[in-house]
């Protein structure tokens, strides 16, 4: 009897707590704030006693747990402490600079997560700028005559068509099916957290962005761009240091799932494109 009140309790308090979120932000969907999830974490250790917690990374575009390694938090006075910690004698020690760890995680959420809805561009200026959305006289026959109509739209970033913003489609440049990972990935990398950092395109002009200051410059559509070569594949899908640790924080405060799905849907894995190309292109997973 008393199991089934505690079992009531628990409904309510989930209850209690969508409800909060929605009058948090009303009409929004959740989006995930990496700080916020960093801060779960450091919570769980007290004041007499350290927590610990596993390693997981993602090397080649697969989720990899590092044995022999594990995070410990400890709380001080003035806050907390992260090492990273080894598992075997011998025990090494090594202080975690959590500071820049955490500025990046405020700009992936900032940034990586904002909303991409086609029908609301005018006011998501990121997604403005990145994908050259702006008013412009197109084309129309009306009775017969030609005339131009000055509409929101942008190019198709793969054939360079412009269209008007309610005849583009979203392109999932990651699968989804199965590409939640490499999503996630190149979501980091946009953000310096993968061992190779992009090389051209959108990731590029978003990481000058938040780490010099750079103005948002389009991306260029692929018509008349310069291939890129030269680069690790392998590296430009592995987390670096950094990119481990906060994706350990996010494991372990059991948003990982949120996660992969906020970077699918996320700004650096979308792009405008036109219906043709859109289902003509090939989705398939860098790491099979
Ligand atoms: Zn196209």
């Amino acid at each position: 009897m008393k199991l089934r009140w505690l079992k009531y309790f628990f409904i309510l308090a989930k209850i209690r707590d969508n409800a909060q979120r929605t009058r948090d932000a009303p009409g929004r969907r959740i989006i995930i704030n990496l700080k916020d999830t960093i801060e779960k974490v450091l919570r769980k250790a007290t004041s007499s006693r350290p927590y610990l917690f596993n390693v997981v990374t993602l090397e080649t575009g697969k989720e990899v747990a590092k044995a022999g390694y594990k995070l410990k938090v400890l709380r001080r006075n003035d806050g907390y402490d992260v090492e990273l910690v080894t598992t075997m004698p011998p025990v090494t020690t090594t202080a975690l600079k959590m500071g820049p760890l955490y500025a990046r995680a405020g700009m992936v959420s900032s940034v990586a997560f904002a909303r991409t809805q086609y029908g609301n561009v005018t006011d998501d200026i990121l997604f403005q700028k990145l994908y050259d959305v702006k008013k412009r006289w197109l084309m129309y026959i009306e009775a017969g005559d030609s005339s131009t109509r000055e509409v929101w739209s942008a190019p198709c970033m793969i054939c360079g068509l412009v269209l008007p913003m309610r005849n583009l489609t979203v392109d999932h440049q990651r699968p989804q099916s199965g590409g939640e990972i490499e999503a996630v990935l190149k979501t980091f990398r946009a953000f310096g957290l993968t061992m190779e950092g992009p090389r051209g395109g959108k990731g590029k002009i978003v990481l000058q962005h938040i780490t010099a200051g750079a103005q948002l410059e389009p991306v260029l559509t692929r018509p008349g761009r310069f291939g890129l070569g030269g680069f690790n594949i392998n590296d430009r899908y592995t987390l670096n240091d950094d990119g481990a640790v906060l994706y350990s924080f996010v494991v372990d405060a059991g948003e990982k799932a949120l996660l992969q799905s906020q970077c699918m849907h996320g700004l650096m894995n979308l792009k405008p494109a036109c219906q043709t190309c859109n289902s003509a292109r090939g989705k398939e997973l860098k790491f099979a």
